[in-house]
């Protein structure tokens, strides 16, 4: 809620209201004694009046307040009211040094929808996206609808892992509650977290922009992807680097978190294979092809399935055979 009408203004008000009917009250002395009663009954009933209106007033304003702040379509928090709850979360995530993650989401060929089954139909669809949304939450977390059929969410308290683990059950709730007959809608997501990413609301916003289309919507879609600027540049270089290498980036790492829960290893290996090149003596351009190398290598493992890749106790004999194939799909997968 906004700040109310100035308080001294509207004592003002009713002192002017005062001394109008106190001058009446005064001019009329002379007449009979009923005029300056009329006076003062006036002057209460003008200030009853006044005291009314303002209610009125305050609670208008308070709707109108509540209307600028909110999407009529899905009932969610617009870009607008965003703005508001993200000052205010990033100020308390910075003075009780928590984190603080934001998701932003894109239903995936949304066009398709819309041509395919009509903008009404497109309209309900973005309804029941936000509700999925709205029920896959916490109660602390905000949801809303940053732009067309883009959405945001905050997390205060989470960090990039955490907010990983939302954007896929989240991504699982909206498939679940689209889905109608053989047709589902699904929904890509970036994520960024303060302070690791960004120190600002629009900072971590671009970040988690860039990690939806150069990391989740490049994956193929129905997929999240944590912000890391190394992998940005790279892949919005464009021409450096070739589509092909870019999408085994992202999936090498999509897998790394989904196994790991976050992206380090891939990461890792990959500065890793640099620092060796370096002390190899390599030549810069051979270095970085070696850090490209680190960050793919386990991109065979899409092969595998994913209960075995996770799984927890020791892997059985056909499990290893299958665990054993990833580094030659890979190979395959790179021309052999
Ligand atoms: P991508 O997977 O790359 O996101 O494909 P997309 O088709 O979803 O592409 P994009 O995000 O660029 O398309 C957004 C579409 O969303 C375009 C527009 O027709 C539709 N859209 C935006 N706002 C609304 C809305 O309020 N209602 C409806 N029905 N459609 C909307
Ligand atoms: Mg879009
Ligand atoms: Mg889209």
């Amino acid at each position: 809620m906004g700040p109310k009408t100035n308080p001294r203004i509207v004592v003002l008000e009713h002192v002017l209201i005062a001394t109008a009917a106190g001058l009446i009250a005064w001019g009329l002395r002379a007449l009979s004694p009923p005029v300056p009663t009329l006076a003062v009954f006036v002057f209460v009933l003008t200030f009853a009046i006044l005291t009314l209106m303002h209610e009125r007033y305050e609670r208008a304003l308070i709707v109108l307040r509540e209307a600028a702040r909110t999407d009529p379509l899905t009932g969610l928090l617009n870009r607008r009211g965003l703005d508001r709850v993200f000052r205010r979360e990033l100020a308390r995530a910075r003075r009780s040094g928590e984190p603080l993650a934001v998701l932003l989401g894109d239903i995936d060929h949304f066009k398709q929808v819309n041509d395919t089954f009509g903008h009404a139909a497109g309209d309900e669809t973005l309804k029941v996206v936000a509700g999925a949304l709205e029920r896959g939450v916490r109660e602390v977390d905000v949801v809303a609808r940053f732009g067309g059929e883009e959405f945001a969410v905050l997390l205060p308290g989470q960090d990039e892992r955490g907010a990983y683990d939302l954007a896929e059950r989240l991504r699982t709730e909206v498939a679940d509650a689209s889905k109608n007959g053989s047709e589902t809608v699904t929904i890509s997501f970036g994520i960024a977290a303060f302070p690791l990413h960004a120190g600002t609301a629009s900072g971590l916003l671009s970040a988690a922009d860039a990690a939806l289309y150069h990391g989740a919507k490049r994956l193929g879609r129905n997929a999240a992807a944590v912000y890391d600027a190394a992998t940005t540049e790279m892949l919005s270089a464009g021409d450096e680097l070739s589509g092909e290498l870019a999408t085994a980036i992202a999936i090498a790492e999509q897998i790394d978190a989904r196994d790991t829960g976050s992206m380090e290893h891939s990461r890792r290996v990959g500065r890793i294979a640099e620092r060796l090149a370096e002390e190899l003596g390599l030549a810069e351009h051979e270095q970085e092809r070696l850090r490209l190398a680190g960050r793919v290598h386990d991109v065979g493992k899409i092969a595998v399935p994913e209960e075995v890749r996770q799984k927890s106790g020791p892997l059985d004999e056909a499990e290893w055979e299958q665990m054993r194939e990833h580094p030659e799909t890979r190979w395959e997968a790179a021309g052999g």
